[in-house]
This record gives structure tokens, C-alpha cells and sequence, in this order.
């Protein structure tokens, strides 16, 4: 590669002052560069925008041969390889997004010994093909990037990545870094298994962002509470608000357009080339806001991002911690917010019931819902609850909003019982089931039309919720939602008990809640949802 000195810290240092024009090294990057320069296997977590690129382009600088990336991102390919390139790194990538023209050139590069790096797609190297390549060509090391793509039930799991064992059976002696910045213990663990990195070293990095400002807010009126947000500590600063659904990014793309706001949509079904323009102008451009579904973002690297904002609830810890993590990756402040509600966790659960697959890959998809509900409803610190689900300890952290504005909890034990015996007596007594929204009016006494039309006034629990307002109602639905205490059904989200349910109305469980942080104002606005 680029010295012919021998390979030692020397030329890492030498490589990173003169090829990326960097200082020093970052965190873990010393050790982890040393060790695959030796020859060694690592298994390196860290956290988005850590900076774990440097960690397999250096050594592939520095050792002799090709360095071979295994990547999913083909889309990203290009991108990197005209970045190293433009640094005078020699790499080219393999991928079906080319023709048999641009590939054999590539090929005949590699052969030639005349490249540093070789981005693969992992179904590439399933073919026979592309495997006697290797063989004809010298191969420095093989990084097997977003590994955590191996875990067979995580939210990215590519079949693909499982035939990566068979790199350690056929090329013994190369050297294998893998690299994620989304590991619970779990994946961890998983990863070092599914790739046989029985002898590698691992490397974990803190996942903490201290500089990210992590805030999670009762949902009332989403638009106006992020119009709010971007105008009162974000003017003007380049943001991304992620939407579950590309009619929702639409929407309030153009709602904050109309409000004079620098937004721009992006989701996978608008057209390649308005996509890319949006992407762009994010990227080149300062104070650009995203409105984006989560397909906006894997790789997307700019430092400056102030803040990102959730309509919508993300579907696991994983999702939220690498979704936020794009904001501050310069490390000045940055705010994380996630406007959060009832119906989120009704159409979350939802999802999980219509989805395909099996049993227990639904079971999956509802255990790390759980673990995302549970980040919600804490009244502890949010830092010390994420990086509890990495599997990292941590104080309260002084900058996040239960640190800032200290969460009350309440014993909501007895609240439970009234609304589970109002679900309960409607489908005993009635053969009735109903939504959130006329429960609560039970609950509270009201004598709406519906009432009087199903006589619900005359049911024992009319009324006796009276002490709660709406918005403390639904903040007790949706958290025995997310205790799985009570659960949804049907396309009208019908409130139904489940066994935990019978617990609590027995007396057995206590249920301890999070108080209600809305303001008054906004209980009123939803007692119509
Ligand atoms: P990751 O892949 O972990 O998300 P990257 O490798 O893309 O992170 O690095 C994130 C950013 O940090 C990039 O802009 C990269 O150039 C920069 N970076 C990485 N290592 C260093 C370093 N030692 N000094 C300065 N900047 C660095
Ligand atoms: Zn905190």
C-alpha cells in the first residue's frame, strides 16, 4: 500500500496526518488500528459517527494488498469511493449497480494489486466468481461493516451476511474487523458468534453523546409543538424530523414550508433525482430541515445537525439511539425530541399483529417496542436508561429532560383497576368494546350522545374517573398499553385485557405511573381524539 516501511503505529499516525489530515487519533482507533495491522481479528461497537471507517481504511492503507469492505449500502458505494478518492486513496467498489465494463476494470485493478480498498455488497460474495477473484488477488483484510446485520431478529438483519463465516474457512489467515454502531449485548454476543470471531479482540466504545439533549414529550398537537421547537431553539439550524409514514413527511414538509421553515421532504417513494436534489442541498446547504421516513439517514454524515425530531414513535432503542445520533456528531449541543402519544402505541402494536413472519419474530418486534415504551414512560434519566439497554452504566446525566424537569411518578394502581373493570364490565355485561376515547368519557361522567345511545351512564363505573382529567386518562392507557396491561384490537383499536390485566384487577400488581407533563391546554385539545 502506501509505505513499504515495516507496519507499525508509525505509518497508521503517518497515514492519518497525511491521507485524512487528521491530528490524532479518536477514542479506541490506536488500539483497534494496531490490532488488525497485526494480523489480529476485533469486533469494534461503537457508536454512529464514532468514526469507525478510519479504523479499517487505515490498516488497509497499511498493510500490503487490497483491504476488502463488505458493506449492504450500495448505495452509499460510490459516494465513499469518490471520497477515498479525492484523498488519493486507490478503491472501487463491486456491485449489481454496475455494467460488465465498469466491473471487469475494477477487477482488473485489484489483480494488478493497484487497490487500497474494495467495497463488496455481502451478496456479491456468495458467488463463486467473485470468491476465486479473492484468491487470484491479495487480500489484506476483510471489514465486515453494519455487522450487526447478522442478528438474525434484529431490525436489519440480511440473510446475506449469514455466508459471512464462510470468509474465516476459505481465507484463514486475513484478518477480520467488524464494525456496528448497534449492539445490545444480545447483538454483541450474536455477531461474535454468527462470524466466528472466537479470537477476536473487542472494542467497545462509549455510546454516550453527551452533547445530545435527549427530550421525549406527551404528543397533542405534533405539527405546532415541532413548529414550536424549530422556532424557539432552532431558527435557522439544519435539522432531520423523522415521519413513520411518507404521507405524514409530505405533510409536514409542507406544513412547515407554509410556515416559512427550510424543509424538504425525502422518503423512498418520491422520484431518484428530487430525492437526491432534497439530500443535497441538506448536506451542502446550512439550515436545510429534513422532514424524512427512516429510509434518510444510513450513512449520511453531517457533523452540523442540530437537531432530530421524532413525530413518530421509533420501533426499538436501536432505531431511536442511531436516528438521534445524527444530530451534534460535531459535539456542540444538540437536541433529541420525540413527540410521543397513545396512538402511537396503538398503531405500533398494530404493525407487530399485521406483520409477516412467524411467532417468535413478533415476539421480537414487541420486545424491543417494549424496551422503546419503557425509554418513554421512565422517570429516570433517558441517558442512564439507554445506555442501560447497551448494556453501559451511567450517572444521571443533568442534560436531558427527566434530569432537567424531574419526572413525578404516582401510584396509578387504582386508576388501572377503573379503566381495566370498564374494559371488562363493556364486554361482560354489553358484549361491547370501545376505544380509548369512550372509555375515558365512562370514566369521567360524560353524557355524550354515544352514552345515552348505549346507556353507558348507566353502568356502574360511569363516572367514577371523575378526579382525572383526559389527558391523565390517556396517559394511563398508554401506559398500561406499554406494560402490556392492556392491548388493542382490530382496525378500530378497541381496548381489550389481557392476563396481565387480571393481576392488577385482583389486587396483585401495583402499577406505578409517570405523572402527566402536558399543560392544561392541550388535555382540552385532545378529549376530542
Ligand atoms: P462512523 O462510521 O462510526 O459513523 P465515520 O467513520 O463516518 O463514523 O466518522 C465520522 C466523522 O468523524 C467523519 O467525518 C470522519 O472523517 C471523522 N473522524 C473520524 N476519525 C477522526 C479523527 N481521528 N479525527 C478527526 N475526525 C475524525
Ligand atoms: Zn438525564
Amino acid at each position: 500500500a502506501l509505505t513499504d516501511a515495516s507496519p507499525d503505529t508509525t505509518d497508521a499516525l503517518r497515514v492519518l496526518h497525511r491521507v485524512f489530515g487528521y491530528g490524532s487519533f479518536r477514542g479506541e482507533q490506536q488500539e483497534i488500528i494496531e490490532q488488525v495491522v497485526a494480523g489480529g481479528d476485533a469486533l469494534v461497537l461503537m457508536p454512529t459517527g464514532g468514526g469507525k471507517s478510519l479504523c479499517y481504511q487505515i490498516p488497509a492503507l497499511v498493510r500490503d494488498g487490497t483491504g476488502v469492505v463488505i458493506s449492504p449500502l450500495i448505495a452509499l458505494m460510490q459516494d465513499q469511493v469518490d471520497a477515498l478518492t479525492a484523498l488519493g486513496v486507490r478503491a472501487g467498489f463491486l456491485n449489481s449497480t454496475q455494467d460488465p465494463y465498469e466491473r471487469q476494470a475494477v477487477e482488473q485493478a485489484f489483480l494488478a494489486d493497484e487497490l487500497d480498498l474494495l467495497y463488496l455488497a455481502p451478496e456479491r460474495l456468495r458467488t463463486e466468481g467473485t470468491q476465486r477473484l479473492l484468491d487470484r488477488g491479495k487480500v489484506s483484510l476483510f471489514a465486515i461493516d453494519e455487522a450487526h446485520c447478522v442478528a438474525q431478529w434484529g431490525h436489519d438483519f440480511r440473510p446475506d451476511y449469514l455466508a459471512l463465516s464462510m470468509l474465516h474457512e476459505r481465507w484463514p489467515k486475513v484478518p477480520r474487523i467488524a464494525l456496528t454502531a448497534t449492539a445490545t449485548e444480545a447483538t454483541h454476543a450474536e455477531i461474535a458468534t454468527r462470524l466466528g470471531l472466537t479470537d477476536a479482540r473487542h472494542f467497545v466504545a462509549s455510546f454516550d453523546r453527551p452533547n445530545i439533549q435527549y427530550r421525549i414529550v406527551p404528543k397533542n398537537n405534533p405539527l405546532k409543538q415541532l413548529l414550536e421547537l424549530i422556532r424557539t431553539e432552532h431558527d435557522g439550524d439544519a435539522g432531520v424530523v423523522y415521519c413513520l409514514s411518507r404521507s405524514s413527511v409530505e405533510k409536514t414538509a409542507a406544513f412547515l414550508v407554509e410556515q416559512g421553515i427550510d424543509a424538504v421532504p425525502y422518503h423512498a417513494g418520491m422520484d431518484a433525482a428530487a430525492r437526491a436534489a432534497n439530500q443535497s442541498r441538506f448536506l451542502r446547504e446550512d439550515g436545510v430541515v429534513v422532514v424524512a421516513t427512516i429510509a434518510f439517514g444510513m450513512g449520511i454524515d453531517k457533523p452540523d445537525v442540530r437537531f432530530v425530531a421524532h413525530l413518530d414513535l421509533p420501533k426499538s432503542v436501536e432505531g431511536y439511539y442511531q436516528e438521534t445520533g445524527r444530530a451534534g456528531r460535531d459535539g456542540e449541543p444538540a437536541t433529541a425530541w420525540l413527540a410521543y402519544g397513545l396512538q402511537d402505541v396503538v398503531q405500533q402494536r398494530k404493525l407487530i399483529d399485521g406483520s409477516e413472519g412467524d411467532e417468535t419474530h413478533r415476539r421480537s418486534l414487541a420486545a424491543h417496542l417494549d424496551a422503546m415504551l419503557a425509554l418513554c414512560e421512565t422517570v429516570d434519566c433517558r441517558r442512564v436508561r439507554l445506555l442501560a439497554y447497551f448494556g453501559q452504566s451511567a450517572e444521571p446525566c443533568g442534560n436531558c429532560d427527566t434530569c432537567l424537569t424531574p419526572a413525578e411518578s404516582w401510584d396509578g394502581t387504582v386508576a388501572a383497576q377503573k379503566l381495566l373493570s370498564t374494559v371488562w364490565r363493556l364486554a361482560r355485561e354489553r358484549r361491547q368494546k370501545f376505544g380509548a376515547g369512550q372509555i375515558i368519557d365512562i370514566l369521567q361522567g360524560k353524557k355524550t350522545a354515544k352514552a345515552i345511545q348505549f346507556d353507558h351512564d348507566q353502568l356502574s363505573v360511569f363516572g367514577v374517573g371523575a378526579d382525572l382529567s383526559t389527558a391523565e386518562w390517556r396517559g394511563v392507557v398508554r401506559q398500561l398499553l406499554a406494560l402490556g396491561l392492556l392491548a388493542v384490537e382490530g382496525d378500530y383499536g378497541t381496548l381489550v385485557l389481557t392476563d396481565g390485566s387480571g393481576e392488577v384487577l385482583g389486587g396483585r400488581r401495583q402499577v406505578s405511573m409517570r405523572k402527566e407533563t402536558a399543560p392544561a391546554r392541550s388535555a382540552r385539545k385532545e378529549s376530542g381524539s
